[in-house]
């Protein structure tokens, strides 16, 4: 008994060295320089930082020393891992394997070929037209910015090597081209606006992201009682639980053992991987929780998040729960987003979004602010496109998540100062020096990390925006090609600007307070979640854009087209494509919800209802035979009553959902299918919730078919 102790205790306290295992999964910067000859390595170092090609024959020494290392820590098999537009990530495995010499031995190999480029065939991933099935190549190329890893699961241990996935043309079928074309262009036009400052050491620029991952964690014997949860992701019935979230006690709360050896394991995976998995805790809603990982390099940032909502599955399951990364897996609790934490900064380690000390570093912070708030103003459609999945709807919008409407944040100080600007009066803030630049004034302020408005879906949070609106289960690609490219275009003209200005300061002056009077109206500091403000952003003209459908058309505006492809981010036909496939993956999503709800209510509910009123039926006779008569059996009668009541209604809705699942397909697939899901299917699939809640309300417990909110949320 007494030794069982002692052997709990030592394994409560062996000793975690993060140090060590921190990148033990990755091929990073400083395994490459261990491993490769020098002139490679440096030819290698100079492609991350500046871009360029890798020729076939560095490209074959730097495979195998890949390759070396992978099949030492156990790789058997290496693939080109790919973000396509499903939403997932995806892999082909190939092993190592070559053909064996005359003697029948085999010898692991790995060419610079393999490495850099990859043909899977592509027919089976979305298009949205950009590749006809008969011209089913795609190819897959290495980012060589992003370092390639080891993952390790019952599959074996595979290398994976980042990678961008293109059409045979050149046409993007991923999530990752967009962005590293979208990096570049706000780093060429942001660069242009830091020379224009004096600052000749800086080569380029770089959007960092830190992501802030939100999830819930169910049982996993529950989950598997819930088609809903299974098919959807999300509950499509459920009545609400006695107890919700109104305590608040469960944020930042105290984390439970199951989860807190959850948490332990996702963080020694994730740090492996070289994910910097740095704060965790509970979330608002009773079973949900966060991970933030440290900011880095937005490219990186895209594929680790992926790699944090895989891992975090996948943990999940060693530790018998689910990991649900849906937007809003429960009606009327908390749903999940992702804040998308967003900064530019230059390669010599100054953040653009960050006051500075002097007035002239000041100045050009308040431009680089005002073009932000410019770009946000003049494409906020693009934005709330950017994070437009049919999940998100249900999100977006409920009174705990940034309305579906985009405004921003940037607390008192800032506005004060902008102000200021605005009316040309000296700023009376916290700090009152104010300190010449050209002939008017620039005030020196600190930084603002005080005031934090949570409901805002854009907030400035002191050297980085926030962007509040990206579902918990999206990649954050999408919203960062926008912001990227939004800005490029502004940071673009107050370069043509500021290079033609005779007076560069005065210049710099008029623009700052241009962009702050004529963007006035995105600038939103009250409470987002207020009704209020909904009335307020139509006053002011915003657009609002509750679902996905609204949002889509955004994309292929003529604005949008132009200025994406005047950066090169995307063609008019990329866009049309993307549009196109994200009307399919709307009409999916319903069609596969709607028929998942007919599926649980024709199987499990009515029948469960059928059974319950059976028994009050018979339970009725018998109390009325056994009290001859005398007992009162109005309460189960009325009860029966109900029930059936309900259990009408619930067919009726039923079958009116069928019908219109059934016409789905006579809708042509698009847009067409997409309005005819929003307008028609969603509603009947409420319709159908609502009286199916209301009997989970009132049928006896044991009869419900499926693990109720409570036992869902409450007990993990
Ligand atoms: P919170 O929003 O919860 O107050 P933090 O301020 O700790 O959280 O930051 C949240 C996320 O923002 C983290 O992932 C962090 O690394 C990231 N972050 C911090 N500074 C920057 C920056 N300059 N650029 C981009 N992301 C940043
Ligand atoms: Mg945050």
């Amino acid at each position: 008994m007494k030794n069982c102790k002692i052997k709990e205790e030592t394994k409560m306290s062996e000793v975690l060295n993060v140090e060590e295992i921190f990148g033990s999964k990755v091929f990073t910067l400083g395994k490459m320089r261990e491993r490769l000859p020098k002139s490679v390595y440096k030819e290698v170092k100079k492609i991350i930082d500046h871009g360029g090609e890798l020729s076939l024959a560095t490209a074959d020494v730097v495979a195998k020393a890949m390759k070396d290392w992978a099949v030492e820590n156990g790789a058997t098999h290496y693939t080109h891992w790919f973000q396509p537009l499903t939403g997932i990530t995806a892999e082909k495995h190939d092993a190592f394997v070559t053909h064996p010499d005359e003697s029948g031995k085999m010898i692991m190999e790995f060419s610079g070929k393999e490495l850099i480029k990859g043909e899977p065939d592509a027919s089976s991933f979305p298009s949205g037209g950009l590749r006809a099935t008969f011209e089913a190549r795609g190819y897959t190329a290495w980012d060589i910015t992003s370092p390639a890893f080891l993952k390790e699961d019952a599959t074996g241990v595979i290398l994976c090597i980042p990678t961008a996935f293109c059409s045979y043309k050149g046409e993007a079928l991923d999530k990752k081209t967009p962005l590293l074309r979208s990096m570049e262009a706000v780093s060429t036009q942001a660069l242009r606006i830091v020379r224009l400052f004096g600052n000749t050491g800086a080569t380029k620029v770089v959007a960092s992201v830190g992501p802030e991952q939100e999830y819930f964690l169910v049982d996993r014997d529950k989950y598997l009682k819930r088609e809903d949860l299974i098919f959807a992701g999300r509950t499509l019935f459920g009545a609400p639980a006695p107890k919700g979230q109104e305590l608040e006690d469960h944020y930042f709360g105290t984390i439970r053992e199951r989860i807190g050896s959850f948490m332990k394991d996702l963080n020694i995976e994730l740090w492996k991987l070289g994910v910097t998995a740095k704060t965790q805790h509970n979330e608002v809603a009773p079973a949900q929780h966060e991970l933030a990982p440290i900011y880095e390099t937005a490219n990186i940032a895209v594929d680790h998040n992926q790699l944090v909502m895989e891992t975090m599955k996948k943990v999940a399951g060693r530790h018998g729960m689910t990991c649900l990364l849906h937007e809003k897996p429960f009606a009327g609790v908390n749903g999940s987003g992702k804040h998308n934490n967003w900064s530019i900064s230059t390669d010599t380690g100054v953040n653009l979004l960050s006051p500075g000390e002097t007035p002239y570093e000041n100045a050009q912070f308040l431009l680089f602010l005002c073009a932000v708030i410019k770009a946000v103003d003049d494409y906020q459609d693009l934005l709330r496109l950017s994070v437009a999945t049919a999940g998100n709807d249900h999100r977006l919008g409920a009174n705990e998540a940034p309305p579906a409407v985009v405004s921003m944040f940037l607390g008192d100080e800032l506005n004060g100062v902008l102000e200021a600007i605005e009316k040309d009066i000296p700023y009376e803030g916290a700090e009152k020096t104010q300190m010449k630049l050209g002939v008017d004034v620039l005030p020196k302020f600190n930084r603002d990390t005080t005031d934090r408005n949570r409901t805002s879906p854009f907030a400035f949070t002191g050297n980085k925006f926030e962007f509040r609106m990206v579902g918990s289960r999206d990649s954050i690609s999408a919203c960062n090609v926008v912001l990227n490219t939004i800005t490029a275009e502004v940071f673009k003209e107050v370069c043509d600007r500021l290079e033609k200005a005779s007076d560069f300061e005065l210049a710099v002056h008029d623009l700052i307070k241009e962009y702050a009077t004529d963007h006035q109206k995105i600038v939103f500091n009250g409470n987002g979640y207020a009704p209020e403000w909904e009335k307020e952003a139509k006053r002011r003209g915003l657009p609002i854009l509750p679902s996905m459908v609204d949002a889509i058309p955004a994309l292929t505006t003529e604005k949008a087209v132009k200025l994406f492809e005047s950066f090169d981010v995307f063609s008019r036909a990329e866009l049309e494509s993307r549009a196109e496939i994200k009307y399919e993956i709307y009409s999916k999503a319903i069609n596969i919800e709607a028929k998942t709800m007919i599926d649980m209510a024709t199987k499990q509910i009515i029948p469960a209802v059928i059974r319950y009123t059976t028994v009050l039926g018979e339970s009725i006779n018998t109390v009325k035979t056994a009290g001859e008569g005398l007992i009162d059996v109005s309460v189960q009668l009325d009860l029966l009553k109900k029930a059936s009541k309900l259990l009408k209604a619930a067919n009726s809705a039923m079958s009116k959902l069928s019908k219109l699942v059934e016409k789905i397909p006579e809708y042509e697939e698009g847009r067409d299918r997409a309005v005819f899901c929003r307008e028609k299917v969603v509603p009947a699939m409420e319709a159908l919730r609502e009286p199916v809640d209301e009997l989970e309300m009132i049928v006896d417990k044991e009869m419900w078919p499926m693990p109720s909110y409570g036992d869902l949320v409450f007990e993990v």
